[in-house]
């Protein structure tokens, strides 16, 4: 790629993907300036990129800055385009991509693209390990929003290779030539609407994965709902569906317990060891992919047979004194916790509450009512979880501070055969830094419960 050698481009946003693109576009010749609002003092990334001779202004975004000519921004999908220094750059006509697209301009494996409100993450682990049960194949690598910054990826994989690239709708606003051979939405829902502004935004977003695949490619989407069949016709690549609810067998499906390939028999949808039936469904979309990439159906099985999960979606954390805890940290949205309560047949002790959106958590309550027996409810939006708790007739509702010591409490309220599961509902951001330290605190706040935290 010579299109930055000699080049001044911009980077904003130091996290993980502004680094990694940062340093890539040095290595490919460009003079790099890295800006973030933070501030300088506290980021040993700063550092480390000034002494590798990058250019780094922290502290605020100085419009000043766009006097520069900058060929490119390389935007991160967090920072809005109504920052006035993306607006700034973008009356300018200089281009705004994101990092993602950065990385499929200089990867020469094969790019696989997965996007959706939920399931990204577990679909495009399933993927992954399912190419990498070939023999005679590349190797397969994850990528994107999955916290694997693409374009440190796309330096390392091969002409051969994969590369299984998670989208959130955020990057996808910022590709331009980025071209998946298979493109995946696993569903589309409605949150995240605060960011797009409206659900035809959104939608707008999540397709963009499909609009530069040609009729070569692969455009696999769950049938599963009207509107979502409908978009497939705006892809010009060749559509594979796959149905949990019997709407279509042009692709994968679950039929009476079953799951097939077209005609196929891949197995029993209870022998998937990630509980709930959105895993069957994420099940479903990855086998799609597994198949059109020539993997074996011994291969898919034995994924599906094994992978237990990824750490904090409906995480099996132990079991002490008959009951089974689950962290479940990274449902950050209603139907992610409607979904991981519908995995379970035992009394569930919910732990919820977080960041306030300004939604309200009545369309939970059908869930709550059928799953939950107690309710324990933190953060934010403790009230409005627990309005929708006492709208599903939960009669033991408890308030506290946050999902730690919403842990005792939840144990001391439990019987044998119950679930305790962290299922939060909402975002972390306002008392943890992401889901991860929420799902880690929690986990700590377990083991202090069970002992274990002494022994180690
Ligand atoms: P994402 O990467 O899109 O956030 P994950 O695979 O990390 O998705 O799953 C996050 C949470 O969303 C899970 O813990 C589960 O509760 C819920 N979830 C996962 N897959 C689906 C699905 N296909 N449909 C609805 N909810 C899902």
């Amino acid at each position: 790629v010579e299109q930055y050698r000699n080049q001044k481009v911009l980077v904003l946003g130091l996290a993980k993907s502004g680094v990694n693109a940062a340093r890539l576009l040095h290595k490919l010749g460009a003079f790099v300036t890295v800006n973030d609002k933070k501030d300088f003092d506290n980021n040993p990334d700063a550092q480390e990129l000034l002494s590798e001779g990058i250019k780094v202004i922290t502290g605020g975004h100085p419009l000043s800055l766009l006097d520069e000519d900058f060929k490119v921004v390389v935007k991160n999908p967090g920072i809005p385009y109504s920052n006035p220094i993306v607006s700034g750059a973008i009356k300018k006509h200089i281009p705004v991509i994101t990092e993602v697209e950065l990385a499929s301009q200089i990867l020469e494996g094969e790019l696989i693209g997965v996007t959706g409100t939920n399931g990204k993450t577990t679909t495009t682990t399933l993927i992954t390990m399912m190419l990498n049960q070939r023999a005679d194949a590349g190797k397969a690598y994850v990528a994107g929003n999955i916290g694997v910054p693409a374009s440190a990826v796309a330096q390392k994989a091969q002409k051969r290779d994969t590369m299984v690239t998670e989208l959130s709708s955020f990057m996808l606003c910022g590709i331009d030539q980025l071209h998946p051979h298979i493109a995946v939405i696993t569903n589309i829902y409605s949150t995240h609407l605060d960011w797009h502004g409206n659900r035809a935004n959104y939608v707008k977003a999540k397709m963009r994965i499909t609009m530069n695949q040609t009729a070569d490619d692969y455009f696999v989407i769950n049938w599963d709902s009207q509107e979502w069949r409908e978009l497939s016709q705006q892809s010009k690549a060749q559509v594979v569906p796959f149905s949990r609810q019997g709407n279509s067998k042009a692709g994968a499906y679950e039929e009476a317990g079953k799951l097939y390939f077209k005609d196929e028999y891949i197995m029993d949808a209870k022998d998937i060891k990630i509980p709930g039936d959105h895993n069957v469904e994420n099940a479903l979309a990855a086998i799609v992919v597994a198949k059109l990439q020539g993997v074996s159906t011994k291969g898919i099985v034995q994924v599906l047979k094994t992978f237990s999960g990824v750490r904090h979606r409906t995480q099996y954390v132990e079991t002490y004194e008959g009951r089974q805890f689950y962290n479940d940290s990274k449902a950050t949205n209603l139907v992610s916790t409607e979904m991981a309560l519908k995995g379970f047949d035992q009394p569930v002790v919910l732990l919820a509450g977080g960041l306030d959106r300004g939604n309200t958590f009545e369309k939970m309550a059908p869930a709550l009512k059928d799953h939950v027996k107690t309710l324990i409810v933190f953060g934010e939006t403790a009230q409005k979880v627990a309005d929708a708790g006492k709208l599903a007739g939960i009669q033991d509702i408890e308030f506290t501070e946050n999902c730690e010591t919403a842990v005792p409490i939840a144990w001391k309220r439990s019987d044998p055969g119950d679930i305790i599961i962290l299922s939060p509902a909402c975002a972390s951001w306002d008392q943890y830094p992401n889901f991860e330290v929420r799902g880690d605190r929690y986990i700590k706040a377990i083991e202090k419960l069970t002992g274990k935290a002494e022994e180690n």
